[in-house]
């Protein structure tokens, strides 16, 4: 016999919701996935009316999702937001080139403006280039810390006042056991945190409005309204630490789904010790970009690459750091150390 929803009791339902096993119709789903995000927008007082806001979109599911329902809730309740298109081109062949289709798809399906920065023109290298030096091991490390800057820097020159990406709740779980796993307790709060503020000079501040929602609904959500997303995983993918935590975390879900918001809520109140330091923030002595040392990382990385030294930036060496940065001669040994490419 079919199910009726059970928020409307009109409609017959079409799916359990993944959150709450609530058996729910089509519109009521899309009302209860929209007035979540919204209540966490609210609640967290993310955005402020007037603001532009820069939508980190690649693409895929979380950030196509997310630049739908922002699109929806600041015309359903005024929230007077400038909505904007932000991507980043990796440069990687058979995997972004495709996905940045898709976000041209949607910047006309959404009536959005959209601005593409790409990691050939801020550093002068593609990630096809950067594999082809370091190999398949550490190229995720590079490419985090240039995404992370190049989102700044793409919205600095869109002069908007924050950016908000499509981190969902298992993306945050996930991250939680990682630091959990890595005994690294310093990052759990700050990486469950729904909003960082201005963290100083050249820092946007960023934000999470899918922060709550469960990736099997996101999946669901843009499954039913027919949305453009790109599905394919990175070609340089070898995670395979964080594939063993999702997988973990999977399933837990499958037995308990409460599993995903309960790890999160633990990583938001796990409080760090007053022994653990916080780095002292200060700005990169080349670029100007935020960094708790005299070069950020994103420059040591760089200046690795262009020397052809490419553990430079991997691990800790920076007593080398400093000698070829005041350009003194490296020994051979030291040479050998960082060129190695099998790390
Ligand atoms: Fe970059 Fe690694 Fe993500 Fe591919 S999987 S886009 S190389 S961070
Ligand atoms: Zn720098």
């Amino acid at each position: 016999m079919p199910v009726q929803c059970s928020r409307c009791a009109e409609q017959r339902a079409v799916l359990k919701r993944p959150k709450t096993s609530q058996s729910l119709c089509k519109d009521c789903f899309f009302w209860v996935f929209e007035e979540e995000v919204h209540h966490t927008i609210v609640s967290a007082g993310l955005f402020k009316a007037g603001e532009t806001v820069a939508i980190g979109a690649s693409g895929g599911k979380d950030s196509t999702v997310l630049a739908h329902v922002m699109k929806v809730l600041n015309e359903r309740y005024q929230y007077g937001l400038h909505l904007i298109l932000l991507s980043v081109d990796e440069g990687i062949t058979g995997y972004r080139d495709d996905s940045l289709e898709t976000v041209k798809r949607n910047q006309q399906q959404y009536d959005l403006p959209l601005k593409i920065v790409s990691y050939e023109e801020l550093y002068g290298w593609t990630m096809d280039a950067i594999v082809k030096q370091v190999g398949m091991k550490n190229n995720c490390t590079f490419c985090g810390v240039f995404r992370r800057q190049a989102l700044d820097r793409g919205a600095k020159l869109l002069n908007v006042d924050k950016i908000c990406t499509g981190h969902n709740a298992d993306d945050l779980a996930e991250t939680v056991l990682m630091n959990v796993l890595r005994g690294d307790i310093a990052r759990l709060r700050r990486c469950t945190a729904i909003s960082t503020s201005s963290g100083g000079e050249g820092v946007l501040p960023r934000c999470k409005p899918l922060k709550y929602a469960y990736e099997k609904e996101i999946v669901l959500y843009a499954y039913f309204k027919k949305l453009d997303y790109f599905s394919t995983e990175c070609i340089y993918s070898p995670n395979a630490y964080r594939g063993h935590a999702r997988a973990f975390l999977k399933d837990l879900e499958s037995v308990r789904p409460s599993a995903i918001m309960a790890v999160l809520h633990s990583g938001e109140n796990l409080s760090v010790k007053e022994s653990v330091k916080m780095p002292v923030q200060g700005t990169c002595s080349r670029c100007g970009y935020i960094s708790s040392q005299n070069l950020c990382k994103a420059c040591v990385l760089l200046e690795g690459l262009n020397r052809g030294l490419p553990r430079l930036g991997i691990g800790k060496h920076h007593r080398l750091h400093g000698k070829l940065l005041s350009q003194q001669p490296l020994t051979e040994a030291e040479e050998r150390k960082l060129k190695a490419v099998d790390f």
